[in-house]
């Protein structure tokens, strides 16, 4: 079967087409075709480039009006011109979608039907830069291919069964009755990684307590126990927890309060400096971008320098709370850009814990490559750099309906 993965962010969209046979392989898959789209660069121009498992690749850039234009020409490269894969769009059998907020109704994968897309569109008032592109991909996709079933796969399911203690705010009881509550992020990536942990140390995963630290542009922990995530750091938006590229993480609402009270502060400005021009990105004013903030470390630059130490003062603190969450720890996972590839990084923040017996092979931890375990052999807590798979993770749970 011909599964189509559509992973749509703010400013990118991604995609790509497994195609997986009756039994469920262990090991992500090669996918036959993967694009990417970006739009960062240039007001009103799609940046697109293809590469198929064949080993073709193919790069364009062309005017789009729309994400829906741009889809279809994304999805052309899948059946026509060099990076052709298959013949016509209805070898398709499947599309999984990445959602980023399924509310409290959705606590797992879904078959998409007018009433799912119909609570994609009001579950945007809570994720307002992603589910709105979400569902501007799942009707893209209607129109091309109006026979085949579509799934949602929610990036805030894997935390459904967080307990009330951690996923209520201490505010007036009536924010819980109004959705206002945590819902946690990240969910595919912390869900893969936490089953890939499990088949790396050769255990089950409902014995294992894992703390996953997933470290890219947006950061969050999860702190799983059996496979379930217990606690998490981001909470209603994917703006709380840890500091990030370019968004603060947890602040003291009191510096919103203070803020507002000044007359020329918007909701749109905090939201502009909060999730934009914060975190890395604000403290450094270098960039959101950890190579460039190392770059810049080294050439002297304190700010950059002080943005690092945020940022590892903070992770260091969050995986402190997990793990209270936990209270033990078998595995700490990290996964995303910089956790997969800063091995500053995960060294500072893993110091922290030699009390507890955590102790992490230098010269691993330098020399990583694809997944592996980077503790020393007598080390009290195993430490797993695992690539995470999101794509892969959605393909996954299409296949479960198929
Ligand atoms: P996203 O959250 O957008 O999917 P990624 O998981 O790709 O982002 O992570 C992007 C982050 O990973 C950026 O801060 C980038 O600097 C960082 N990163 C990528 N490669 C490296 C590297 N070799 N060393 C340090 N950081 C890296």
């Amino acid at each position: 079967m011909k599964i189509l993965v559509l992973n749509a962010g703010s400013s990118s969209q991604k995609s790509c087409l497994y195609e997986l046979n009756d039994t469920q392989p262990d090991r992500p898959l090669q996918p036959l075709w993967e694009a990417k789209i970006d739009w960062t660069h240039q007001q009103g121009v799609s940046e697109l480039k293809v590469k198929t498992a064949k080993g073709t690749q193919f790069e364009e850039e062309f005017a789009s009006e729309s994400r829906t234009d741009t889809i279809s020409r994304m999805l052309e490269t899948l059946w026509k011109g060099e990076t052709q894969t298959i013949n016509d769009l209805n070898e398709i059998d499947i599309v999984g979608h990445r959602v980023v907020h399924g509310g409290q109704d959705y606590q797992e994968s879904t078959l998409i039907s007018p009433d799912v897309k119909k609570a994609i569109a009001r579950l945007a008032v809570f994720a307002p830069v992603h589910n709105p592109v979400n569902l501007e991909g799942i009707e893209a996709i209607e129109n091309l291919l109006p026979n085949v079933p579509q799934i949602a796969v929610f990036d805030t399911a894997f935390h459904a069964q967080l307990p009330p203690a951690a996923f209520v705010y201490p505010g007036p009881y009536e924010w819980l009755e109004n959705g206002i509550r945590r819902y946690g992020f990240h969910g595919i990536s912390h869900q893969y990684c936490a089953r890939r942990a499990a088949e790396m140390l050769n255990r089950n995963l409902a014995d294992l307590r894992l703390i996953s630290c997933h470290l890219g542009n947006g950061c969050s922990l999860a702190a799983i126990r059996g496979g379930v995530s217990i606690d998490t750091t981001m909470g209603f938006t994917p703006l709380e927890g840890l500091m990030m590229g370019s968004r603060s993480g947890s602040i003291d609402p009191g510096i919103i309060i203070h803020l507002l009270r000044r007359s020329d502060i918007t909701a749109e400005k905090l939201d502009n400096i909060l999730n934009q021009n914060s975190g890395l990105k604000g403290i450094s004013g270098v960039s959101g971008d950890m190579r460039q903030i190392g770059e810049a470390i080294s050439q002297g630059n304190e700010r950059a320098q002080l943005a690092l130490d945020i940022y590892i003062h903070r992770l260091r603190a969050g995986i402190g709370a997990m793990l209270a969450s936990l209270g033990g720890l078998d595995a700490l996972i990290f996964t995303a850009g910089v956790g997969e590839n800063s091995a500053f990084v995960r060294a500072t923040a893993c110091e922290a814990f030699g009390f507890m017996g955590l102790k992490l092979d230098g010269e691993k931890n330098q020399q990583v490559q694809g997944d592996e375990d980077i503790a020393t052999a007598d080390s009290a807590v195993r430490v797993l750099v695992i690539h995470t798979q999101e794509d892969w993770e959605i393909a996954r749970e299409c296949w479960k309906f198929y």
